[in-house]
């Protein structure tokens, strides 16, 4: 069984990125039958956002992803909040220092500045920028009373001459070296626990992934070039690593980093808008996944989380399709809000209901829109809408109020000619009656055959526009059978004016 994580940093919330990561960290999971955890990587306090924390949490609950282990949830290695740990960190670098592994750094920031900018000029630039002035300087002893005296000071990480190699299970072999100069030597000996006391993200992800016994990592890419300093820190402290996946970055479908413009918002303001949680589910698990059988009779890219949970396998990811294609969202969203509202006895359709029926009432300014009205819409409907929100647009609006429209407007939309419309109007109210949804195939028929030279489908586009005005998509029974006779007559006969 995998133990997988995921391991936000509450600094804004949560998106679809991270939701995919979210998502992948579930499924592998519960697809063996094992533990998600939710591990809060908190420890950057300057970065922390208001809000955030709980967001993740609402986030995750709203989309049904149920954490095994986590802050609220607790859980054999509580706690889950990298915050609250501190402790268990102070007691981990104490065995790198004993060791060897690491030492205490006394640098003021201006002498580190100093040594980073001039590390930039070096060549090749190189980012390991610290020239080991502590390690080289000050014995075990003269540091421990530096530090009793107290001093301020950071831990630093002596990084090994080489960086060990891992195998990522998307990326194959990595074998990433820092680039170190021969003459002017500088280290990487990346920070471990930072003035403040607390862990920096490399020490404390390591920590905490082999405390929790985390089998698998799976994370955004991004996180790549930090890993061999991870792999490193599990040899100092002679830990087994993990299981390293590192997925693709989203992009867009041109292939432009995902933006707020280009539509990355995060998940609630999603959910704000009409997406529902299995339409964020089933988008986001596409990016970087397909499933290796075909799921039931046919193949098929709709999957509830339910049937996720047991067809995700690891070897379905993919180092490519992390390309984010909105119009997938719409059809996704479009599928389930249809499979949603066919139950009309629903919360559900009963919610949707209420609040469509609230924001049309406002928009339309129908003192005597009643909710039964739209309750028939929207059962007519309901499968053709991508969001409920659909119905109070332009598009629907016909059913409520009658178009502006006129002969002259629908001039534009038909090759008919205004006296041969002039005739079929005049047909048309005049058997009115005759267009119950019963006969109406029938009376159309014999209005057709009535003018010379005039097809069927002439009268039925007449019919359409007299009824709907320029918006099309629904079917004319359903149209008729929700204005019913009255109003279908009123229509033809303003129509005619
Ligand atoms: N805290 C990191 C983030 O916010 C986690 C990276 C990881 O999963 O190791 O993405």
């Amino acid at each position: 069984p995998v133990r997988a994580r995921f391991a936000p940093s509450p600094t804004g919330f949560l998106h679809l990125g991270s939701l995919r990561t979210a998502l992948y960290n579930y499924l592998a999971a519960k697809s063996t039958h094992g533990q998600f955890l939710l591990r809060l990587e908190d420890t950057d306090q300057k970065r922390l956002v208001q809000g955030a924390e709980q967001n993740i949490y609402e986030t995750l609950k709203w989309l049904g992803m149920n954490i095994d282990e986590g802050p609220i949830q607790g859980g054999p290695y509580f706690p889950y909040r990298q915050s609250d740990r501190s402790k268990i960190y102070a007691k981990y670098v104490r065995i790198l220092l004993d060791k060897g592994f690491a030492y205490r750094c006394y640098c003021s920031k201006h002498r580190l500045d100093q040594l980073r900018d001039s590390a930039r000029l070096l060549k090749p630039p190189t980012t390991a920028s610290y020239d080991r002035y502590c390690l080289n300087h000050y014995t075990k002893e003269q540091s421990d009373v530096k530090c009793a005296n107290g001093e301020e000071f950071t831990v630093r990480f002596v990084s090994p001459k080489r960086y060990p190699i891992f195998t990522d299970l998307l990326h194959g072999e990595i074998d990433q070296q820092i680039q170190i100069n021969p003459v002017d030597v500088r280290y990487e000996d990346p920070v471990l626990l930072k003035s403040d006391g607390l862990p920096t993200y490399h020490m404390a992800n390591v920590i905490d992934d082999h405390l929790m016994k985390i089998t698998h990592v799976i994370r955004g890419e991004e996180w790549l070039a930090s890993t061999p300093k991870h792999v490193a820190l599990y040899n100092a402290f002679g830990w087994k690593p993990p299981k390293f996946i590192h997925i693709p970055l989203l992009t867009t479908v041109d292939n432009r980093k995902l933006s707020k413009r280009s539509g990355d918002i995060d998940i609630m303001s999603l959910k704000a808008k009409g997406y529902l949680p299995e339409a964020l589910i089933n988008f986001s698990v596409l990016f970087g996944w397909s499933p290796k059988r075909t799921y039931g009779k046919k193949s098929s890219e709709i999957f509830s989380l339910q049937e996720l949970e047991n067809e995700f396998s690891l070897e379905g990811l993919t180092k490519g399709n992390a390309k984010v294609d909105f119009s997938k969202l719409e059809f996704f969203n479009k599928h389930y809000l249809g499979k949603k509202l066919a139950d009309t006895e629903s919360e559900f359709y009963k919610k949707s209901l209420d609040d469509i029926f609230h924001k049309l009432s406002t928009t339309l300014n129908l003192p005597h829109l009643s909710k039964n009205e739209v309750d028939k819409v929207l059962t007519a409907v309901g499968s053709a809408l991508s969001k409920v929100d659909e119905l109070d647009t332009e598009q629907y609006w016909y059913f409520f109020i009658k178009p502006s429209y006129s002969i002259d407007s629908f001039l534009k939309s038909t090759k008919l000619d205004t006296d041969t419309i002039r005739k079929i109007v005049q047909q048309l109210r005049d058997n009115s009656v005759g267009l119950s949804v019963e006969n109406m195939s029938q009376t159309i028929k014999q209005i057709a055959e009535s003018i010379p030279g005039i097809k069927r489908k002439s009268v039925y586009q007449t019919l359409r526009y007299a009824l709907s005005g320029p918006q099309s998509g629904t079917n004319m029974h359903t149209i008729i059978n929700i204005l019913g006779m009255k109003e279908t007559e009123n229509r033809i006969a303003d129509f005619a004016e």
